[in-house]
């Protein structure tokens, strides 16, 4: 089959996070299985070019309809270790792409409705006829409404599309004037709730919400997020819709692509290790302390690696570090904000515990160093308040760092409570699930780890060992996405 992926993001050169992750990942194990996969991304400013090779003009002067008008578009092509991609250039002075960051504008909306219409007209103007084309997330919600409303027209009435949700809170809500920019046009007709039309505000339109509508399949990232989605509040809105579509809806667990995340092979790591020689591991926790200038002492390491914001639970994150300190233990934070007022918050913490030498906070994002730390700490908590997947956690157990998580979302799909597991008989259980949103609850699960590590070291070993046995590749989920390619296929 012949699957062209359109996203946001694609990791390492554009990742913000997990969605990057997936679009690699999900790319390399289709071409694994033997299918041609090409992949369709903004070219922005700040992505890391140092990741792309041969990076060439690929189409010049792609006359991109917009307004009535048109913005010329060029389009580089260069392979992102061993994938191939297109970037899209506007040559407008809307400077679409050049904003020094990937989200975040006031006009997104507009940025990526502009971005979906470019992606379609390439496909078209180059003879491109891919079997499936994969979206991701509200940033590329139109692209189905254009296909199976304009581009039908124009010679693509082959083309499906599958549609994939990542996170339901961010679904892309615009007014009137994105159907005049897009040629869609015809207000009354995409102003219905059968279609665009926001499900709670009426003057506004979901992109989200069209992508569900017009796509062949819709997934989102895990089987109990897609029961969250549709039957919780976890949809932001969008339950009834998916209820009415719920034929062509479900839920695949990501995979972690074990090409990248993988401690016998990571080059980003000192000492490489697997669960045959998992005494490196200590040697890489030795090595991430000097780099953080953490002292040595004998207490376990908790780490988080995520973006710092509601989602993830930021309050039970502050929590964590303060409790961590308080139970002897160490503790170390990865995390970027993109709101100004949590931004500053962990500013303050990060001078406030400047010469504490059992903590450290990284405020940034940081690739490298979120490879020594999955290898360094011995626990990760991800204490989220809702998580459609989660990658953390599962990077977290290939790396032999217990997993501490709420249960939502994709944690209660690859976490399994050491101590009341209701599924997994012991010796398949992998780290501590607790479920209130409150301190305590946090606090217990947070408990018995550092206990087990500190009073029952062979046991804690044993539990890492249980958690590095798991296979969350993506050997599964890239075939179950093999088989909707071929159900929605033509
Ligand atoms: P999200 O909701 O952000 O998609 P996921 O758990 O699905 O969360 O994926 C997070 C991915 O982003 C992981 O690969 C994680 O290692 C990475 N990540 C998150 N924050 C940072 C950061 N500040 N620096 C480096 N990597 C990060």
């Amino acid at each position: 089959m012949y699957i062209v992926q359109i996203a946001s993001e694609c990791a390492p050169v554009i990742k913000a996070g997990g969605l990057g992750d997936v679009v690699y990942g999900l790319s390399r194990e289709l071409e694994i299985r033997g299918h041609g996969v090409e992949i369709i991304l903004p070219k922005y400013d700040c992505m890391r070019y140092d990741h792309i090779w041969g990076l060439h003009e690929a189409y010049r002067d792609l006359q991109v309809p917009w307004y009535g008008a048109a913005i010329p578009c060029d389009v580089y092509c260069g392979w992102v270790h061993g994938r191939q991609c297109f970037f899209i250039e506007p040559r407008s002075g809307d400077n679409f792409f050049n904003r020094g960051c990937y989200y975040g504008c006031d006009d997104d909306n507009m940025r990526f409705a502009f971005f979906s219409k470019a992606a379609l007209e390439f496909l078209l103007r180059t003879n491109k006829r891919p079997d499936v084309i994969h979206c991701h997330d509200w940033q590329t919600g139109l692209i189905p409404v254009m296909l199976f409303e304009i581009y039908k027209h124009h010679g693509m009435e082959y083309q499906r599309v599958c549609y994939t949700i990542h996170n339901f809170k961010h679904q892309g809500i615009a007014g009137a004037n994105v159907l005049q920019a897009t040629g869609l046009n015809n207000e009354s007709y995409y102003f219905d709730y059968s279609r665009l039309r926001d499900n709670f505000n009426p003057f506004a339109l979901n992109f989200m919400k069209g992508g569900i509508v017009y796509s062949n399949f819709v997934t989102t990232v895990s089987p109990h997020h897609a029961w969250e989605a549709h039957q919780g509040d976890c949809g932001y809105g969008l339950g009834h819709t998916l209820h009415e579509h719920q034929h062509k809806f479900s839920g695949l667990l990501n995979g972690i692509d074990y090409n990248v995340w993988n401690p016998e092979i990571d080059h980003y790591i000192p000492f490489s290790y697997s669960p045959e020689d998992i005494d490196n591991k200590i040697k890489n926790k030795k090595a991430l302390r000097e780099k953080l200038w953490l002292r040595h002492v004998n207490q376990p390491i908790i780490a988080y690696i995520g973006r710092l914001d509601q989602q993830k639970g930021v309050h039970l994150v502050h929590h964590a570090l303060y409790y961590a300190l308080h139970r002897q233990a160490q503790f170390v934070l990865l995390g970027s904000a993109t709101e100004r007022g949590i931004n500053d918050w962990f500013w303050h913490e990060k001078h406030y515990l400047d010469h504490n030498p059992d903590c450290h906070l990284e405020i940034g994002f940081n690739e490298e160093l979120s490879h020594l730390i999955y290898a360094g700490a011995d626990m990760i908590v991800v204490p989220s308040n809702y998580e459609p997947c989660g990658l953390t956690q599962m990077i977290g157990l290939r790396y032999g760092t217990v997993p501490i998580v709420r249960g939502v979302g994709g944690l209660v799909s690859t976490v399994f409570d050491r101590d009341y597991d209701n599924h997994q008989p012991p010796e398949k259980r992998n780290g501590y699930v607790f479920y209130q949103t409150d301190n305590q609850a946090l606090e217990s699960a947070m408990d018995r780890a550092i206990g087990l590590w500190h009073y029952y070291p062979k046991e804690f070993r044993k539990l890492t060992l249980q958690g590095m046995e798991y296979d969350y590749s993506w050997n599964h989920p890239g075939k179950d996405y093999v088989s909707i390619y071929e159900h929605i296929r033509h």
